[in-house]
């Protein structure tokens, strides 16, 4: 049977099916993070301990932080989102001082996952500070990864557009030692991407009309393509979308990407 419960469009829960794309982001995220809980069995029989983290990288608006975000709250997981440079503050120890607050929330909240953005900048390779604060991070972060002070339930995604940057000693078997890579879409992905997005609000476009729309859009990012239907949601406030507002909304984007190609700020 179907699912039991359904209620408005706007609380629908989580689930895996809003990340479009990413098939080989979400098999690594399962194998981390839910099949250890499903089979304690067989995962106490491994003869190497299973993977405490995975790094996810790539190009900027491709989904790495909504795909954790998303996954962790489809599963019941606590997400404890860390934006890289946050964790550097002003004094002595203040770096090493969110860390471990960081991973105590994490335990006390678990099963929970700890997300890192911008890992490139909070764990860069050791020997370049002269100050030591990111080589003490680095080493902290070693001591967790290896569950020295123990992690129960808690898992560590990382994400970076720059994993040449970062210490290998964190990237070795048994801590985030499986990266992968989330590229931008192809029109397969698109259409998904699309889709995924429409499903949580009123419209009335069909599955062929979604990809004949989206097969073109080369160079769409997840992010792009989100935006899109955000926009054509505004435009029709209670009413359903049709395929004139997808489109119509489809053109204010792109017209604003001409704009923003210069800037880099991005506004979420
Ligand atoms: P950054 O490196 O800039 O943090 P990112 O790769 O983490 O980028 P997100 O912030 O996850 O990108 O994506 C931006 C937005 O694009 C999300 O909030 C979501 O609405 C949409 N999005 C991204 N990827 C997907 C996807 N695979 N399926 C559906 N929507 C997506």
């Amino acid at each position: 049977g179907g699912p039991a419960s359904s209620s408005t469009s706007s609380d629908t829960p989580a689930s895996w099916d809003d990340v479009g794309g990413l098939h080989e982001v979400k098999k690594t995220l399962h194998d981390t993070m839910i099949l250890p809980s499903k089979m304690p069995k067989l995962f106490a029989k491994l003869p190497l301990k299973a993977r405490s983290g995975v790094l996810l990288f790539g190009p900027s608006g491709c989904g790495k932080t909504f795909a954790i975000q998303t996954i962790a709250a489809a599963e019941k997981l606590n997400c404890i989102v860390v934006n890289g440079p946050e964790i550097f503050g002003k004094y002595i120890g203040q770096s090493e001082q969110k860390i471990r607050e960081i991973f105590e929330r994490a335990q006390a909240a678990a099963p929970s996952v700890v997300f890192f953005d911008e890992f490139d900048s909070v764990a860069p390779q050791r020997g370049n500070d002269n100050t030591g604060v990111t080589d003490r991070v680095v080493n902290q972060l070693l001591c967790y990864l290896d569950g020295v002070e123990v992690r129960k339930d808690v898992y560590v995604v990382a994400a970076s557009s720059r994993p040449d940057l970062i210490d290998a000693a964190l990237l070795r078997p048994g801590r985030l030692d499986k990266a992968v890579y989330c590229p931008m879409p192809n029109a397969e992905d698109r259409a998904a991407i699309l889709m995924a997005h429409l499903r949580k609000v009123a419209h009335n476009i069909s599955a062929e009309e979604v990809i004949a729309l989206t097969s073109p859009l080369q160079g769409w990012s997840s992010a792009d393509l989100a935006a899109v239907v955000s926009t054509a949601t505004m435009r029709v406030q209670q009413q359903s979308i049709d395929l004139s507002k997808l489109r119509a909304g489809l053109n204010i984007q792109r017209a604003g990407d001409t704009d923003v190609s210069g800037s880099s700020a991005s506004e979420t």
